[in-house]
């Protein structure tokens, strides 16, 4: 059955909220999901599919290639600005404080800039805005990007030095900080366990924009449930968690954009 969202989203008052968003709030923003057709990337006379570009083996015979693509894709979110849903959700954990967690798939840092706080948020797929030693010399250690890279054109090599200015210190290739296909979450480097916990800890878990493509928003649907947790989909079209959802004693659905649906939990949240 499917309830009242306003309703559910009251127990979160008191409770433990825990949000987890996907690429559908960043649509209002204008950056492409990049699993679609945006994603696709033209490598000589090849077309490489976003599952084969995003992944180690990619990285690991044509670093440079690899490169390119995440390059042109950092031009595109730094373009683009938090929207007004990624706003309700740093008015929201402002009012939570410690009780709320944000679990993001999203690798464009739209969050942060928004002003959502890192303690508070796990980005489970990574930051584009980051990179890391691809021999992982420094442990963990996140390098920023630089932010004077020259624009990437789709059609155009990689202009000459960049390369070297993403070299590590140890003399190694630097790599996105970004979870790649064939690779696993890591709590040192993703937050993926923080994320997991946080979901079985909840009163309230609310899925945005996600369809769910990935193990860890699916287990953490699982988790929150089987703690007793209500369950909130908000999405465009029909998606794994509204499935879910309706299965629920505690499920609710909320089709339209996100900020326009965030509004109305806000509201009812906040008031
Ligand atoms: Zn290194």
């Amino acid at each position: 059955m499917s309830n009242d969202a306003t309703k559910l989203i009251e127990r979160a008052r008191q409770g433990r909220l825990v949000i987890l968003t996907g690429a559908g709030i960043s649509a209002e923003s204008g950056i492409p999901t990049f699993r679609g057709a945006e994603g696709y990337w033209t490598v000589g006379a090849r077309e490489y599919h976003p599952q084969e570009m995003a992944t180690l083996s990619a990285f690991r015979s044509m670093p440079g290639e690899v490169w390119r693509w995440y390059l042109y894709r950092l031009g595109v979110c730094r373009a683009a600005a938090p929207n007004p849903g990624h706003a309700l959700i740093v008015d929201i954990e402002h009012a939570l404080g410690d009780r709320f967690t944000l679990i993001t798939q999203n690798v464009d840092g739209l969050h942060l800039r928004a002003g959502n706080t890192p303690s508070r948020m796990c980005e489970v797929h990574g930051n584009i805005e980051y990179r890391r030693c691809a021999k992982r010399c420094r442990g963990d250690q996140l390098l920023r990007m630089p932010i004077d890279l020259p624009a990437i054109d789709r059609e155009q090599p990689l202009p000459t030095g960049i390369m070297e200015r993403l070299q590590c210190d140890c003399g190694s290739p630097t790599r996105p900080h970004v979870l790649w296909f064939d690779e696993y979450y890591e709590e040192e480097l993703y937050r993926s366990s923080t994320a997991e916990s946080a979901a079985a800890d909840c009163d309230v878990i609310v899925f945005i924009g996600t369809s769910g493509s990935t193990s860890l928003p699916m287990r953490a649907a699982s988790l929150a449930v089987q703690s007793g947790a209500a369950l909130i989909d908000i999405n465009l079209d029909d998606n794994p968690f509204a499935n879910f959802a309706r299965g629920l004693d505690d499920g609710a659905i909320m089709r339209g954009t996100a900020s326009s649906q965030l509004r109305i939990l806000a509201d009812r949240l906040l008031e």
